[in-house]
């Protein structure tokens, strides 16, 4: 017998905007939202909270399979789980590299045993995340919704042509990694231009790739970006990250371009590595856990509302992988998440719940605490009570 489950007295928050009222659940999806009494099993109450569609993070690294030292998929999910994520889309750069259709599938087979996030799992666009040889991408496609080679600039225009033409004909999203950037992205636009295609550009970091962004979606291009909380955050710090951390110009354009629409998405490019990879110059930050007291933090800074970061946070990358989630709507996945957006938090590194406690932001104010996370209708993260995130 299936249960329904009765949320009652949040604020409930979406794309659409803000406002109270019950919420019902049940199999999984969101049964009805409005004032109309249905009859329910179980309630729970969230007086003085806000609910939310949970994040879906189109940049994640969990380094499973082959590099679980530095994290692995249960503590990858478990850290995303408690910053509110009920979905990560995992990058293709593990030990061996995801380039089959089979080694997404044991990955796919893997989260659905742990049942923590919902996972998409991410294949290389080219062999070895090389731009030399095409992975079947034609394969791929039946099995994973976005190709990448991640943090591998594809520098070979043909690759990257051709890259556009399969993901017109096989409908995956591309997911580009652009060093230098605003040559590779200013690249990229004009062959989208030329041959159409799904391109995602991957954590853009400067105010001129922002330009260049907004020029090409004002003469009709269509195409997504995203912003990762560093490079929001920090500005002219030598911590390494790819791109680069740059300056506080910078990070005041960027929070333009996700007030005015520019920017489509908030990822995290979570990226844990271990105290020795880290000391020998390996670039990344794990930051899963604590992005939205960061966005949301920044966004409060900045009077844009909460509305607007549930939109870049989980309706558009919904959209972009073509699922039934994001908005709280009747029918769609029950995928949510209860915060207290008034809770001020203190980053502390050695509370993290991910493997890896790499990030330049201990000590840092976070707004917001997640105290539920919930996904296909099941809590799947409750806030303990620490005093910390
Ligand atoms: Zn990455």
């Amino acid at each position: 017998m299936s249960k329904t489950y009765k949320l009652s007295g949040a604020l409930l928050v979406d794309a659409d905007g803000e406002r109270r009222s019950d919420l019902y659940l049940r199999d999984g999806k969101i049964l009805s939202v409005g004032p109309v009494e249905q009859p329910f099993d179980e309630e729970l109450k969230l007086d003085g909270l806000s609910l939310l569609p949970a994040f879906i993070d189109l940049h994640t690294h969990l380094r499973d399979p082959g590099l679980t030292y530095k994290e692995d998929m249960e503590s990858g999910m478990r850290a995303a789980l408690q910053g509110g994520y009920a979905h990560v889309c995992a990058m293709a750069n593990t030990k061996p590299v995801i380039e089959t259709p089979e080694l997404v599938e044991a990955n796919l087979r893997k989260a659905s045993r742990l049942r923590l996030c919902r996972l998409t799992q991410a294949a290389a666009a080219g062999v070895g995340l090389k731009d030399e040889t095409p992975t079947d991408r034609e394969a791929l496609s039946r099995v994973t919704k976005l190709l990448s080679n991640d943090g591998q600039t594809i520098f070979s225009d043909e690759f990257m042509r051709q890259l556009l033409l399969d993901s017109r004909s096989y409908g995956f999203l591309i997911s580009t990694h652009c060093q230098p950037e605003r040559k590779i992205v200013r690249r990229d636009l004009q062959l989208l231009a030329l041959t159409g295609g799904r391109l995602h550009i991957g954590h853009i970091s400067h105010r001129e790739t922002l330009e260049a962004i907004r020029q090409a979606k004002a003469q009709g291009l269509r195409f997504s970006c995203e912003v990762t909380p560093h490079h929001l955050l920090g500005h002219d710090s030598a911590y390494r990250v790819n791109p680069p951390l740059r300056s506080l110009e910078d990070t005041r354009a960027l929070l333009e371009g996700c007030r005015d629409g520019s920017i489509d998405c908030l990822s995290t490019d979570h990226a844990p590595h271990s105290p020795q990879d880290k000391a020998q110059g390996m670039a990344g930050i794990s930051n899963i856990e604590y992005a939205f007291g960061v966005f949301w933090r920044l966004f409060q800074e900045n009077g844009i509302p909460l509305s607007r970061l549930s939109q870049m946070a989980s309706q558009t990358p919904a959209r972009l992988l073509g699922r039934n989630a994001g908005l709280l709507r009747p029918g769609m996945d029950a995928d949510l998440v209860v915060v207290d957006t008034k809770a001020v938090g203190v980053l502390r590194e050695q509370e993290m719940v991910s493997r890896s406690h790499n990030t330049p932001f201990g000590g840092e104010k976070l707004l917001g605490r997640v105290l539920y996370t919930i996904v296909e209708g099941e809590i799947r993260y409750a806030y303990d009570g620490r005093a910390g995130l």
